[in-house]
């Protein structure tokens, strides 16, 4: 079992390892709600924000279209719908790929998204044009931590259900974070090493990414390990596997990272400037004229998706582009 194995383990990997049961074994959905869940809108914004983005990189066919991290297929296939009804050319020329290491939530996937191509990684996705999302994806992906102790560093690792800390090596500790005695400052291989392939790919050839997940704006010190059971907050380290485990995405070090391998970058931006620039408001309220009677439902779902104190705020966007390519719609350029 995860939870009691008693030689000390690395965050990162103990992270990993619990991540791997929990998606395994558990319908993720009873212990936390995401944005494609909350409204359909959601996903059709971000297929037509798809559907223009091909049209911006000059419509290339054919084209990857790809989502890292697609939890139950709800935003994919939300994204797909409104793709067809108003972009049948990008339809077209789009093949769907998938990277999901979970086989159950593969399943069902395969029921939403018919004739999609499973990958565990980026690796096997085809090296052609790409447009590629992830939803609450990469605060997922595993964590390494370190602590401030005197004038250096220890690294946090699991034992026994506890934390204890072993001297860490100061080369791997990130810099220009606060360092006040016991401050913890974080750092996600995982999330560098996607963000900085996705940032490759999109400069050696065609292609936009389209992250969105929580944190803040810029890099900060602080403990953001966080866990859910059934919708409430436990204690991440004696659950190992039958919660979620999720940190803060640090955006302004993967914006830095993508800029660094040779993308154009947008954002990070609030979640909820993105969805109102593409007409969250406006799509919410036609679909109520349709579905009178879901017509509260729908406006409750929009507010929570946009208002600051909700997760309009807490939620960012950043995008990236092939330096080719003009901007990017519902983001500021810098
Ligand atoms: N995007 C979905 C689901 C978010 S939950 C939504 O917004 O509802 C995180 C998703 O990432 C799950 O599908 C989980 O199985 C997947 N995942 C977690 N770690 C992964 C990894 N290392 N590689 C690929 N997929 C992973």
């Amino acid at each position: 079992m995860a939870a009691t194995a008693l030689v000390p383990e690395r965050l990162d990997r103990f992270m990993a390892r619990a991540n791997a049961i929990y998606y395994a074994s558990h319908d993720p959905f009873a212990d936390f709600t995401t944005s494609p869940e909350i409204s359909q809108v959601f996903g059709e914004i971000i297929g037509l924000w798809a559907a223009v983005t091909w049209q911006l990189l000059g419509s290339p066919t054919p084209v990857v279209l790809a989502e890292a991290g697609p939890g139950r297929g709800t935003l994919m296939a939300d994204a797909l719908r409104a793709i067809r009804g108003v972009a049948p050319d990008f339809a077209a020329a789009l093949r769907v790929h998938l990277i999901e290491t979970s086989p159950r939530l593969r399943s069902v996937q395969a029921a939403r998204i018919p004739g999609a191509t499973w990958h565990d990684d980026l690796g096997t996705v085809p090296d052609e044009p790409l447009i590629l999302l992830a939803n609450e994806f990469l605060d997922a992906l595993p964590i390494r931590q370190f602590v401030r102790r005197g004038d250096g560093w220890t690294e946090r690792f699991v034992a026994g259900g506890e934390w204890t800390e072993q001297p860490a090596d100061p080369d791997d500790v990130p810099t220009g974070r606060a360092t006040g005695e016991g401050d913890i400052v974080e750092l996600n291989e995982a999330s560098r090493a996607f963000v900085g392939a996705v940032a490759a790919r999109v400069n050696r050839q065609t292609g936009a990414a389209l992250f969105l997940d929580y944190g803040p704006r810029s890099s900060a010190a602080g403990d953001s390990l966080q866990a859910l059971a059934d919708k409430r907050p436990v204690n991440p380290l004696t659950v190992a596997g039958s919660a979620d485990l999720t940190a803060h995405v640090d955006f302004a070090d993967l914006a830095a990272i993508a800029r660094a391998r040779g993308a154009a970058v947008q954002g990070p931006d609030t979640q909820g400037a993105f969805l109102s620039a593409l007409g969250l408001f406006q799509r919410t309220e036609r679909l109520s004229r349709s579905q009178p009677a879901k017509a509260p439902e729908l406006a409750q779902a929009a507010k929570r998706l946009a208002d600051p104190e909700a997760m309009g705020h807490l939620f960012k966007v950043l995008a990236l582009r092939s330096p080719a390519a003009p901007g990017l719609p519902g983001l500021q350029s810098p």
